[in-house]
């Protein structure tokens, strides 16, 4: 029965699938480690629903299986005519991913209710105060790099995580977490250029690009804008040295000139890129971001030539 669910959630673009009880994450104390020591930034909603994330059973009240799906996304890099990119993730030309794995969801939550009469169902996908990576290593999709990513074997840490919780008590198999397969190397961790990687699997978020460009309010100071490269929008840099990763990097250009998107106005913005996962860090972040970056409008963008990694934090 169970192979007949991951047969369909393969069918659907998910490359790992994984079965685990929704008890208290393995990563739990290393997580209110990681808060306690402030790598959080201003993502004080992390701080928040601690008992939730501790007993995940409270986000569905019955649970009895947690269900951990992964689900790679495109390697090549979304850029602008002018030379600037976005993380790869973060796709001007398609639905933003968490819709669309929502919606990918809910026929394998649908096959579940099918399969187990009376069972309930909750679809996760950021949605909720879950340590998803931790789960997932727990289910044997993959291993915890030393970049935080999870990376899943044969196809690396480019991957959406979904889970599906429900009343159902799926037989799960006798698993094993996937071995740590990072070795000696260090590659994410010398490539880091904001020394965010503080030591294997700590990642200080207040100090990482990603956070600085898409969650964080403020404004990118002058330093921080000289290490993104080109990059406004996230930031692939750790991934792209994880020799796990395809590699090679493929530019497509998916987006207008810089200096257009300094120009741009809300609805013209809306209209283009509502409804992608540009509109998380949105507008007004984006043209901040580039601003920082040295773009002016009107007139013709000017590209910061990428920066020498500074290597790893000491
Ligand atoms: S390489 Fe980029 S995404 Fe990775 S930890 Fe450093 S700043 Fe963050
Ligand atoms: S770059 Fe090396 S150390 Fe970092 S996650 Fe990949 S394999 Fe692990």
């Amino acid at each position: 029965m169970l192979s007949d669910f991951i047969r369909l959630a393969r069918s659907l673009g998910f490359a790992a699938v994984g079965f685990s009880r929704p008890g208290r994450p393995l990563h739990m104390d290393a997580f209110i480690q990681w808060l306690r020591q402030g790598r959080h930034g201003e993502m004080g909603w992390l701080e928040r629903n601690l008992d939730v994330r501790e007993d995940p059973a409270r986000l569905l009240p019955g649970s009895r299986t947690l269900i951990s799906l992964a689900r790679p996304y495109g390697w090549d890099k979304p850029a602008t005519p002018d030379g600037f990119t976005v993380s790869r993730y973060a796709r001007p030309d398609a639905e933003d991913y968490h819709q669309e794995l929502k919606r990918l969801c809910r026929g394998l939550a649908a096959w579940i209710r099918e399969a187990f009469p009376g069972g309930k169902t909750r679809i996760c996908v950021d949605s909720a105060p879950l340590l998803e990576r931790s789960f997932a290593f727990e289910a044997g999709l993959g291993w915890i790099g030393k970049n935080g990513m999870l990376i899943v074997p044969g196809t690396g840490s480019r991957v959406f995580l979904a889970e599906i919780l429900t009343t159902a008590d799926l037989p799960i198999p006798d698993r094993q977490p996937a071995g740590d397969l990072c070795g000696a190397c260090t590659r994410c961790m010398d490539a880091c250029p904001a020394g965010a990687l503080a030591a294997p699997r700590v990642v200080d978020a207040s100090r990482c690009l990603s956070y600085r460009t898409i969650e964080w309010k403020g404004e990118v100071d002058p330093e921080t804008a000289g290490l993104m490269g080109d990059c406004f929008v996230g930031c692939d840099r750790c991934q792209e040295a994880c020799p796990h990763n395809p590699l090679g990097e493929i530019r497509r250009i998916l987006l207008p000139p810089a200096g257009e998107l300094l120009q741009m106005d809300g609805p013209a913005f809306s209209d283009r890129f509502g409804g992608t996962a540009l509109a998380r860090p949105g507008l007004e972040k984006i043209q901040s971001n580039l601003r920082a970056m040295g773009v002016r409008s009107p007139g013709p963008a000017r590209r910061i030539p990428r920066p020498a990694p500074h290597g790893a934090p000491g």
